[in-house]
């Protein structure tokens, strides 16, 4: 490898065993998540050209020939802004989302489809400067072009957008800059991944199964650097070797005693929580939609839409659940006509059972879209009962794997029921799928396929709490 481009750069600071597994191990498929990652961060950078009249777009793929003719673009002074521009020196390549002639520099702006700033989106703007400058370009200012949360459709495209000047924070020395490039690529030349310190940033590694053993005490749910740094004073790896007398929270102890004893652990308190609520129970999950640029009044960039939802009611308990749905399935606004539905089928007493603080959050949301539906839906709010809740502080069970998540409780709770069967079987591709059932294009027979795939995944969600619930129910007699 003789070159790397400014995302794998990026990555090689954080970490480079993680580049060199990035680039050894490639993932096989781009999933869904990741694919509507890049759609939205492509539609939002076509967005962010409109302001440029006159810009040029650098379209070719093969980055020596893009950086060809960045170069004829950038000679010529009639050409007042350049998209993608292309750039190479000291064996790292980046693209520029946004180059605006100013005289005889340059105005570098990076767009990023997120709402605030962080501290990776500098060293991506301080990277881009710094090949830039170093490729004899001056670069007079710089720039984040980041999603402006207060915009609602119907306001000028302008008013999405919001510039942050970070010229004075992207400054790099590009000789340390080559020195660290030079290192990465020797190490990615290596017949083995570097060896390297792991930490808390590793639990957001997609390379975390690879690096750390089964049971590391990094799994241990809500654990602190203090409380790291002790474990590995004590030279204790894995969540059941931690001693005793060692502190750990009501949560971090159960999960370590159900790992040394194998068995499910219940604290005193679960029973009575499981009995904390009133019949008829209505089991409920939402299904939801975000895009960057929204598509509906009074909507902000990236809020949750509700779309969908299931719910199975228990009358009594012990008797069968009964099912009722909705899934919007065109691209009209979904909102009022789900409230409506939602409250007519939730009714007006009883328990609604929900697993997080997503539905909340979803009811919360339409109180505030319909004043006049806002006293219902208040009053289901204080109907709520957060069954992950009730888990995660009275009961551990050794397959959880330090996850709360109901797609981890589930097969470790009710071995029978899972979610492998579906073909739609996560939060992501359901979202991806729903995008594709509304878009235009979308044929009427895929449009259906959809809408069935999608209502078995919603119902599968509601029906795990039934059983989540009921067997935890029979656990404690
Ligand atoms: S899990 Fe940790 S050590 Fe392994 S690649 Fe990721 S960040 Fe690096």
């Amino acid at each position: 490898m003789t070159h790397l481009n400014k995302a794998q750069y990026l990555t090689g600071q954080f970490c480079p065993r993680a580049l060199y597994l990035d680039v050894r191990q490639p993932p096989e498929d781009v999933d869904a998540a990741m694919q509507l990652r890049f759609d939205e961060g492509r539609q939002v950078g076509e967005r962010a050209r409109a302001g440029f009249p006159g810009g040029i777009l650098v379209t070719e793929v093969v980055h020596a020939e893009a950086v060809k003719t960045t170069r004829k673009f950038m000679a010529d002074p009639g050409v007042p802004a350049i998209f993608e521009g292309a750039f190479e020196h000291g064996g790292l390549r980046v693209r520029a989302d946004i180059l605006v002639r100013r005289g005889e520099g340059w105005n570098l702006i990076e767009v990023k489809s997120a709402a605030s700033a962080r501290e990776k989106h500098l060293e991506d703007v301080a990277l881009t400067r710094c090949v830039i400058t170093s490729s004899g370009w001056p670069v007079v200012s710089c720039a984040l072009r980041l999603i402006d949360r207060g915009f609602r459709l119907g306001m000028p495209i302008e008013a999405f957008f919001v510039d942050h000047d970070v010229t004075q924070e992207t400054v790099l020395d590009p000789g340390e800059t080559e020195g660290r490039v030079r290192a990465l690529l020797d190490a990615l030349e290596q017949s083995s991944p570097p060896r390297v310190p792991t930490g808390l940033h590793c639990r957001n590694c997609g390379h975390y199964d690879k690096c750390l053993p089964d049971r590391h005490i990094l799994s241990l749910p809500n654990l602190r650097e203090k409380k790291f740094e002790e474990l590995c004073a004590l030279k204790v790896e894995r969540i059941d070797q931690i001693p005793d007398r060692f502190s750990l929270t009501a949560v971090q102890r159960r999960m370590r005693d159900a790992l040394r004893t194998g068995m499910p652990q219940a604290d005193p308190g679960l029973a009575d929580a499981l009995n904390q609520v009133a019949y008829p129970l209505f089991f409920l999950d939402f299904e939801s939609m975000q895009t960057a640029w929204p598509l509906h009044r009074d909507t902000a960039p990236y809020e949750q839409i509700p779309t969908q939802y299931s719910i199975h009611v228990v009358p009594t308990p012990g008797s069968p659940a009964a099912h009722r749905e909705f899934l919007h399935e065109d691209p009209t606004d979904p909102r009022q006509t789900l409230a409506e539905k939602l409250l007519e089928d939730l009714g007006d007493q009883g328990s609604v059972v929900v697993y997080s603080v997503f539905e909340k959050r979803i009811l919360s949301g339409l109180a505030v879209w319909f004043p006049d539906l806002a006293p219902a839906l208040e009053n289901l709010i204080e109907r709520l009962y957060d069954l992950c809740a009730v888990i995660r502080n009275h009961f551990y069970h050794p397959d959880f794997g330090g996850s709360f998540s109901i797609k981890q409780s589930l097969p470790a709770v009710v071995p029978d029921l899972g979610y492998d069967d579906l073909p739609i079987s996560d939060g992501m591709t359901a979202l991806a799928a729903y995008r594709e059932m509304i878009a235009p294009g979308t044929s009427a027979g895929r449009k259906q396929e959809i809408a069935r795939d999608l209502r078995a995944y919603c119902e599968r969600d509601s029906l795990a709490m039934v059983r989540l619930y009921e067997a935890l129910c029979r656990m404690v007699g």
